[in-house]
């Protein structure tokens, strides 16, 4: 039986997400856009129209449908009707959101995906869904986003504000989303039996260590490497080869199982949550592979790692079955080379806690976007930057790849050892190297740390002395390990 996929985005959800200050609106957003999209809600919104896919697997802000049919069906007007009823639905639950829908046929969404709907997202061949222009364009602009025009006044904590339609529907209290929590922030809590996460971000902040100040977030945006390149050549193997089974129906599932499970994973692994009993990290959205997040600054790099560490290693457990065929028949029909298990890469940005979370999830999307090109989005790798010591221009420093940090057996390589040496030097004194590596650079950075009793730590950053052209015995300039060493962990 052949079948019409019809799948549904939110277009730039992270921006949509963020575009109120402060965590309360988010959460109500977050948890808006969870629900919105819940197989039980959307069974109501598309009645007999359609069925849920349940090969697409799980992601907030994705509903992916499809229609029995015969070949040769004109099913445009069918395909219309149920993306117009499936857009109504967003719009009233989302207002100020912008969705995009796109369709294909064929006998399994697999193919359809890769050989269809991804092409068409990437040609811009979708049906939009924008929210409305202003009726009134000189309308009082809204308090909470100053985007859209006010539509009423609604009551708020300290007082009556002018809201547009979207901030309205983010106007509710904590308690208010807790009683009916669909958002990745309730799902995670309540997967992990912790207590709810702080209030808001400077709530999160102060439970960091004493040592960070209890005043610095990290904003760690995580996206998989190279997935589109892995579901293409299974839907062409797959084409090729009628008998082939692979599992495919269920492989886009199972990688947005391995999502959710390294997050559960790296959250649960974190000191802080075993010290407070609560949840210490804050998911925005959680996509098919793709988390966004907020933590205390000091808890960073050891939930960045053990993500990009857990990600890899479900994926590739749940893939090496299907790796073993596709590559096997890639090799046969076309002389192919041999495809690896996808990975993920990061983008970790820190600042204080007041700081804007649109204006940080731009930068940790920057950041991300160079680890992927560093590597060719061939291995699990990350970028990162630290606003508060280095400003907002761009890092100066290369991206990591995991297995600098980590070996393929999961130990902790000399570099990570290394840092954590370099963490344990005290503050005061690693914002000196800092200074005089900027000003008079490496010898002189040097020449203080011997001084000062902390060559050791430093020396795994430093080219040999005799050879100043060769990188450091660590692959990391001492610069950017100053840089890594500020919140590194060193327990
Ligand atoms: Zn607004």
């Amino acid at each position: 039986m052949s079948h019409v996929y019809v799948d549904f985005g939110a277009v730039r959800i992270q921006q949509y997400l963020t575009r109120t200050a402060g965590l309360r609106g988010h959460r109500a957003a977050s948890n808006t856009l969870a629900w919105a999209t819940t197989d039980d809600v959307i069974r109501e919104v598309v009645n007999d129209l359609a069925e849920i896919n349940t090969d697409a697997g799980e992601a907030d802000g994705v509903v992916s449908l499809r229609i029995p049919v015969e070949a040769g069906t004109d099913t445009a007007e069918l395909i219309r009707r149920l993306q117009d009823s499936v857009f109504a639905h967003l719009r009233t639950a989302l207002p100020g959101a912008e969705f995009h829908s796109m369709w294909g046929e064929g006998d399994s969404y697999l193919t359809v995906y890769a050989q269809v709907l991804e092409p068409k997202v990437r040609r811009g061949e979708v049906r939009r869904d924008l929210p409305p222009t202003a009726e009134f364009p000189l309308a009082v602009p809204c308090r909470m986003c100053h985007t859209d025009p006010a539509v009423g006044t609604e009551p708020l904590p300290d007082e009556p504000k002018a809201l547009c339609l979207d901030c309205s529907m983010r106007n509710v209290s904590r308690r208010q989303i807790m009683a009916d929590d669909h958002s990745p922030e309730g799902r995670l809590r309540s997967a992990l039996g912790l207590k709810p996460a702080p209030n808001d971000f400077a709530e999160l902040a102060a439970l960091g260590g004493a040592q960070s100040g209890r005043n610095h977030l990290a904003t760690v945006s995580v996206d998989g490497n190279a997935f589109g390149v892995f579901f293409k050549a299974l839907a062409e193997e797959a084409d090729a080869d009628a008998n082939a089974q692979w599992g495919k129906a269920a492989i886009s599932r199972s990688l947005s199982e391995a999502t959710r499970t390294a997050l559960a994973n790296a959250t649960l692994e974190l000191p802080l949550t075993t010290e407070h009993e609560r949840l210490c990290v804050v998911p925005h959205v959680v996509g098919g592979d793709d988390v966004l997040v907020s933590l205390p600054a000091d808890q960073a790099w050891a939930f960045t790692l053990t993500f990009l560490r857990e990600f890899g290693r479900l994926v590739h457990e749940k893939t090496a079955a299907i790796l073993d065929e596709l590559n096997a028949s890639r090799a046969k029909r076309a002389g192919l080379p041999a495809l690896r298990a996808p990975t993920a890469s990061a983008g970790v940005v820190f600042a204080h806690a007041r700081y804007p979370l649109n204006l940080l999830v731009e930068s940790a999307g920057r950041c991300l976007s160079e680890a992927k090109k560093e590597f060719g989005g061939r291995q699990a790798s990350v970028q990162w930057l630290d606003i508060t010591a280095d400003g907002t221009d761009a890092p100066k420093h290369k991206p990591l790849a995991l297995s600098a940090l980590w070996d393929a057996g999961g130990m902790e390589t000399r570099a990570a050892a290394a840092l954590s040496g370099l963490a344990k030097v005290g503050a005061s004194h690693r914002a000196r190297l800092t200074e005089a590596l900027r000003g008079s650079g490496p010898l002189t950075a040097a020449a203080i740390a011997h001084r000062v009793g902390h060559l050791d730590a430093v020396q795994p950053f430093l080219s040999p002395f005799d050879q100043p052209e060769q990188p450091p015995e660590t692959g990391i300039e001492l610069g950017a390990a100053l840089g890594l060493a500020r919140w590194w962990p060193c327990a």
